[in-house]
């Protein structure tokens, strides 16, 4: 029989990684909370329209990458079709939607709410890119002020910083303007983009017409080389997303958070409006592998279905950080938390011991068994092998008189103690899991 394996493009995370993980996911809760972000959790699964109305039906995400969930009863299905489920290809559109069904609106604004989790798309799997991957966003709803953008911005970037990621980061940020700019900004990409039509890809030739903003995100060699002089979107935008965006920058300035300047980032989702921004390393200048992006997206509440409400947030991918953590040998906190193995004798010995599980994981100290082993020599081999810091070992003699020889892994000495006094001696000696 053949043997199972993992779906293309995911992945197991295996135990000794958990430790670059658990950094991560550290760093980021407490940074949110830091700013005043409360946690949301989002189901993996929603209404398709949640992601064709707000992603937008003509981009890539939507097109080419979403994830149908369906019974396998079901038959017919499109993204069109009312009661038709997607996994999420990322996390604002949910928020969003459940700001609105929550009533959110009628909460004191700004919303601050961040989440962390499973993010699927249907990729060309290869480092950094995966089918599922993770994702830690924030968004920010219901405030304008380019002081938001800046908050949301300097957030990610302390996350970097706390992770000791920032060294070699930076953000490239640009305005796409709004729905007041964006008649403007399409009819200079348009006509500048059917000059150069016989050199465009497939994928470009349909941007032209259905979404011409995304033509400057497409990163086809031949397309590259016309975006280089295609017209600028902070030079077509009106004057008050222009102050809007000098007014960020000039946040950013005053945070020392280094930015280039870069007209041609339009991200790949529709509802950006404004601001937008992505992190990555300097020396990847063609933005293949961003840590993490965001921006403005002032209309997409009125999109699902609620008020209009301006907002701003970011998404950032768990699994690329965690690639550079490890590239750039950051010493991540101890986690080893010693720990104690059982070692017992005999059937009422045995049973001491897993009684003895009870009590010392309800005093806060990890334990370790291996109760299948019978002799003393293999229990022993054992603990060792998973670096207990003790044995503790319940013969026969120990099981009749309530005692426990205590043997200290380290340097093999060893004390025999009542059964009463195990967990005030485990006090002085073992650190505690938190
Ligand atoms: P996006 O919503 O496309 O801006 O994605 C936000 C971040 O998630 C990106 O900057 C990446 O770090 C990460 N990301 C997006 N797609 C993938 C993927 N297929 N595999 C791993 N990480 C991803």
């Amino acid at each position: 029989m053949d043997s199972l394996q993992s779906p293309r493009g995911t992945r197991d995370i295996l135990p000794e990684d958990q430790q670059y993980w658990n950094f991560i996911r550290q760093a980021v809760a407490k940074k949110a909370t830091y700013f005043g972000f409360d946690r949301i959790d989002l189901p993996m699964f929603e209404n398709v329209k949640t992601f064709t109305r707000s992603i937008g039906s003509g981009t890539d995400i939507v097109e080419k990458e979403l994830y149908e969930v369906k019974r396998f009863s079901e038959k017919q299905s499109s993204l069109e079709s009312k009661n038709n489920f997607a996994l999420r290809p990322e996390g604002t559109a949910g928020v969003v939607r459940a700001y609105i069904q929550n009533g959110m609106q009628y909460w004191t604004q700004p919303i601050k709410l961040w989440y962390l989790g499973s993010m699927f798309r249907y990729d060309r799997p290869q480092k950094g890119r995966y089918r599922e991957f993770q994702s830690m966003g924030a968004e920010l709803i219901g405030d304008e002020s380019p002081a938001s953008d800046a908050q949301i911005i300097l957030l990610a970037w302390e996350v970097f910083v706390e992770l000791g990621l920032d060294n070699n980061l930076i953000v490239d940020i640009n305005t796409i303007g709004d729905d007041n700019c964006r008649p403007k900004i399409r009819k200079a990409l348009v006509s500048y983009y059917e000059n150069n039509y016989q050199d465009l890809c497939q994928d470009c030739l349909n941007r032209l017409k259905s979404n011409p903003l995304r033509l400057l995100d497409c990163k086809n060699e031949s397309c590259n080389k016309i975006k280089k002089n295609a017209p600028q979107t902070f030079d077509l935008v009106d004057e008050n997303c222009k102050k809007n965006f000098k007014e960020v920058l000039e946040y950013l300035d005053e945070l020392n958070i280094p930015y280039d300047l870069n007209p041609s980032l339009v991200r790949g989702l529709d509802y950006y409006t404004r601001t937008t921004f992505e992190f990555r390393q300097k020396e990847d200048t063609e933005r293949q592998s961003a840590l993490g992006g965001g921006g403005r997206y002032d209309g997409l509440v009125e999109l699902l279905g609620g008020q209009p409400t301006p907002a701003v947030g970011f998404g950032l991918g768990l699994d690329r950080m965690v690639e550079l953590l490890k590239k750039s040998r950051i010493s991540l906190p101890n986690e080893n938390i010693s720990q104690v193995c059982l070692i017992s004798l005999g059937e009422r010995a045995k049973l001491i011991a897993v009684s003895l599980i009870q009590e010392i994981t309800r005093a806060g100290f990890k334990v370790t068994f291996a109760p299948q082993k019978d002799s003393l020599k293999a229990q022993l081999r054992f603990a060792n092998k998973v670096n207990s810091a003790f044995a503790l070992i319940i013969g026969q003699k120990e099981a009749l008189d309530n005692t426990i020889i205590v043997k200290n892994l380290d340097d093999s000495s060893q004390e025999i103690i009542s059964r009463n006094k195990l967990i005030s001696y485990f006090n002085k000696k073992l650190s505690r899991v938190n």
